[in-house]
């Protein structure tokens, strides 16, 4: 039978990722991607941050006008893995496209949406951690939609803002409200994967007290 060679392809990927650190931009630590400028003794910069600084920032030399070919060749043809691969992410891909993939990554960190309200970050982990801690540390609604609607009310009156999670129509939603100048800001956040948020839709009522 065929049996997969695990500690090859352990020693195979260490070494890769030990070249792909080498692109590594050392100021921004982004993916470096041509064109790769480098200073006269032969440190490496990302174009975006050497447009921003005047001599190289590791040494202070003077940068060359000659770019550095070597690593340009090199991240032309490697396919870098996504940075979230120890959290499980086997996403590989060339330079210019893996910046736009671990922007959506699923195995990306997220922190709690409330941890604007809380004023720090009151959690921060992988997607599906972040139902649990909502129902231990926050409000957290499961709703029965009446006719393919949930109707969520929120009393905006009071120094802080009012917030809520929202279990709903397979979806969980965080609606944070507040009045500030006389002003109502009402942000209501669709927690899942992007493609999946045009499939909702909302609508705010402002009311008095009393109901008019
Ligand atoms: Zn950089
Ligand atoms: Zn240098
Ligand atoms: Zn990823
Ligand atoms: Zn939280």
């Amino acid at each position: 039978g065929i049996t997969r060679c695990t500690s090859g392809n352990g020693e195979m990927d260490s070494t890769l990722r030990k070249i792909v650190a080498k692109l590594q931009c050392r100021v921004c630590m982004q993916y470096m991607t041509p064109p790769i400028a480098m200073c006269q003794r032969g440190h490496s910069i990302c174009n975006t941050c050497r447009q921003k600084v005047k001599q190289c920032p590791t040494c202070r030399q003077r940068f060359s006008r000659y770019r550095c070919q070597l690593l340009e060749n090199i991240a032309q043809k490697i396919k870098y893995p996504c940075k979230y691969y120890k959290e499980g992410c086997e996403y590989v891909s060339a330079a210019k496209r893996i910046q736009s993939h671990e922007t959506r990554c699923r195995h990306r960190p997220v922190t709690c949406p409330f941890s604007v309200v809380s004023k720090n970050v009151c959690w921060r982990g992988h997607v599906s951690g972040m139902l649990d801690h909502v129902s231990r540390k926050h409000k957290l609604l499961v709703a029965e939609p009446v006719l393919g609607k949930c109707i969520l009310t929120l009393d905006c009156v009071g120094p802080c803002p009012s917030y809520v999670a929202l279990s709903a129509l397979d979806a969980t939603f965080f609606v944070v409200c507040t009045v500030a100048n006389m002003d109502l800001y009402c942000c209501i956040l669709h927690a899942g994967p992007e493609e999946k948020a045009s499939c909702y839709d909302y609508s705010v009522t402002i009311r008095k007290r009393d109901g008019s």
